[in-house]
């Protein structure tokens, strides 16, 4: 095995791949599923056993996306024990390319497009070096793909000396909703079912930074973390811009829970010696369809929320007592700069009407129920 030369080869797929564009939600992802596809059907090993390489599909897709499955069966001894390695094939979007958008999926012609621009100095420090490859997806995650690929291509070249087996699922919509993945479990069920699997470990190559500027240190991440996704939806009261004291601003609210929760390590999790990111918000809007001089009715904002053990049942109150307290910090507030208005301009102040109520989705539903039945 010359892994020199391995290396140049997973370098060149990487590339490969990356020419394909694969932007998560459109067509093109099935052009990315097709090159893994293709580059495993060009081995040895599935030629002779075309049955262990083929589709999955994401059920249900409008854009009929599918993931790649692929798996060899080691011939030494009698183990069952699979390993399973996973990676995704699409990536992000291209906006942020700015300009240059039309070569973000070019690798060789991004450094010269980039002379153009105005770069910070790390930038133009990494581009001088000739160690980096640019593209989108190039390190999120199509390196990763391509490592797999060739690895399960080593392991295939003489199954005699394996002993247990190994599963390849390179899904896409990763970095949308996941279909891939959600496709692929019940396969994996399947495959254990009638192979007889015995699953010990997943390998995910996506990829990992450093945590510190000139951390030089490479990480291997080992167990999981979960992802929730709280949500608020923020009702408030109508007010003409011209008599604001009159309503109450959802998107003041939801500023409000942004300040809360935002970046806030109190709701970080941590759990043997590693503490989550804390949490970051992934949208805030409110839902006014057009300009006016009166304000929003309704507003929302969710947050990324990273856990290591908690379910949603344990996150919820501590995010809806968040919530409340940023939600009564507005009242406030807004009673304190209306007695200031009303001093100002010679009238009586009054406490503004406003209570802060923050209910959970279920809670509401059933407060509904109860007023209107089913
Ligand atoms: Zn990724």
């Amino acid at each position: 095995m010359n892994w020199t030369e391995i290396g140049q080869q997973i370098r060149d797929f990487a590339v490969e791949l990356t020419q394909v564009k694969s932007v998560v939600g459109s067509p093109q992802e099935l052009d990315s599923t097709k090159k893994v596809m293709e580059r495993l059907e060009a081995m040895a090993y599935f030629k002779q056993h075309p049955d262990r390489l083929y589709y999955v599909d994401i059920a249900d897709d409008q854009l009929g996306r599918n993931s790649v499955l692929a798996y060899i069966k080691g011939e030494k001894g009698d183990s069952q024990k699979t390993v399973v390695m996973i990676g995704h094939t699409d990536t992000v979007g291209t906006s942020d390319y700015g300009e240059i958008e039309a070569y973000a999926t070019r690798p060789d012609e991004l450094p010269e497009q980039y002379q153009k621009l105005i770069l910070p100095q790390d930038a133009i420090d990494d581009l001088a070096s000739g160690d980096y490859i640019f593209g989108r997806g190039i390190f999120d995650m199509k390196t990763g793909v391509s490592i797999l690929i060739h690895l399960l291509e080593q392991f295939s070249l003489d199954p005699s000396q394996l002993e247990g087996n190994l599963v390849l699922a390179a899904v896409s919509d990763e970095e949308g909703n996941s279909g891939g993945m959600l496709g692929v479990v019940p396969e994996l069920i399947r495959l254990q079912q009638k192979e007889g699997f015995e699953y010990q470990a997943m390998v995910d190559t996506d990829y990992s930074a450093p945590r510190f500027d000139g951390d030089e240190t490479r990480y291997l991440y080992v167990g999981t973390v979960g992802k929730l996704m709280p949500s608020f939806f923020c009702v408030g009261s109508e007010a003409h811009g011209g008599d604001p004291f009159r309503g109450i601003d959802p998107n003041h609210i939801a500023s409000a829970i942004v300040q809360e929760i935002n970046f806030n390590m109190d709701y970080a999790e941590e759990a043997e010696g590693e503490t989550t990111v804390p949490p970051i918000s992934l949208r805030l809007q409110d839902l006014k369809p057009e300009y006016s001089v009166q304000t929003a009715k309704t507003s929302y904002v969710y947050f990324n929320f990273s856990t290591h053990t908690s379910t949603p049942d344990a996150m919820l109150p501590k995010v809806k007592a968040g919530a409340k307290k940023a939600f009564e910090s507005v009242i406030d507030q807004l009673n304190r700069q209306y007695r200031i208005y009303a001093e100002r301009n010679h009238f009586e102040f009054e406490e503004l009407p406003w209570k802060a109520r923050v209910l959970s989705y279920a809670e509401l539903l059933e407060q509904v129920m109860a007023e209107r039945g089913d």
